[in-house]
């Protein structure tokens, strides 16, 4: 689950940014809106608790991130949060399996080559594991990246505009992608984007709340 009360954003020399109270329950999907550059990526950044907020409390999986200091952060962050950037981050010079082994090692974790296996095979790219990121279909590293992002299991999904530069056919399989992993793992997800296709594709049935964010002066 994710709770935010009176939360609040400043970036040095930068505008201030407010957001709305938001509660997404365990399980549950909130689509963030709002034109570029009126805060989403801020907002993902404090749900993960890579920023603190200037003022406000965020809860996120039961933990207070106020409450957790920077080394303990980091491993929160590793257990908690799955990201899926807009930019994947995929590392050229490693194959497929490594830039999953990676993510285990970077957790602080022994790695699991079985564990890394089945990611793959849930996001139907196990047959790509000893390519390298440049062998690989946009499509294709998306899927590799969302692999990387619940490859320990986390509470919480956070992907920063998936649809950008996809075609139609392409954001409605990322966007379907989304919604069936988070819902196979029980985790909750979260959607930043400015795309209008993504709610369009968003089966409102599993019940999705829009939190619109807009630059707002403090
Ligand atoms: P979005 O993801 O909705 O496009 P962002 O959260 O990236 O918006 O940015 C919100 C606002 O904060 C924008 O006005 C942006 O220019 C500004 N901003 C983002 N990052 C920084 C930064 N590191 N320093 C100063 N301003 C920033
Ligand atoms: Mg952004």
């Amino acid at each position: 689950m994710i709770s935010t009360r009176q939360l609040t954003y400043q970036y040095p020399g930068g505008p201030s940014l407010r957001f709305d109270d938001i509660d997404v329950a365990q399980g549950g999907v909130l689509l963030l809106r709002g034109v570029s550059g009126s805060g989403k990526s801020t907002w993902l950044a404090l749900a993960a608790g890579l920023l603190s907020p200037g003022a406000g409390d965020i809860t996120v999986a039961g933990q207070s991130l106020k409450a957790l200091s920077k080394v303990a952060g980091d491993a929160w962050r590793a257990r908690t949060i799955g990201f899926l950037p807009q930019k994947l981050h995929l590392s050229a010079a490693l194959t497929v399996h490594a830039n999953l082994a990676i993510a285990q090692w970077a957790a602080g974790q022994p790695q699991n080559d079985a564990r890394i296996r089945e990611a793959l095979a849930a996001l139907g790219v196990q047959e790509l594991s000893a390519r390298k990121p440049a062998q690989l279909s946009g499509g294709q590293a998306q899927r590799v990246a969302l692999a990387r992002a619940v490859l320990l299991q986390p509470k919480v999904i956070l992907a920063d505009e998936p649809t950008a530069s996809l075609d139609d056919d392409a954001a409605r399989q990322a966007v379907e992608l989304l919604q069936t992993t988070a819902l196979h793992q029980g985790a909750t997800l979260v959607i930043a984007t400015h795309d209008a296709r993504v709610a369009a594709n968003l089966d409102n049935q599993i019940g999705f709340q829009t939190l619109s964010i807009g630059r707002s002066l403090l």
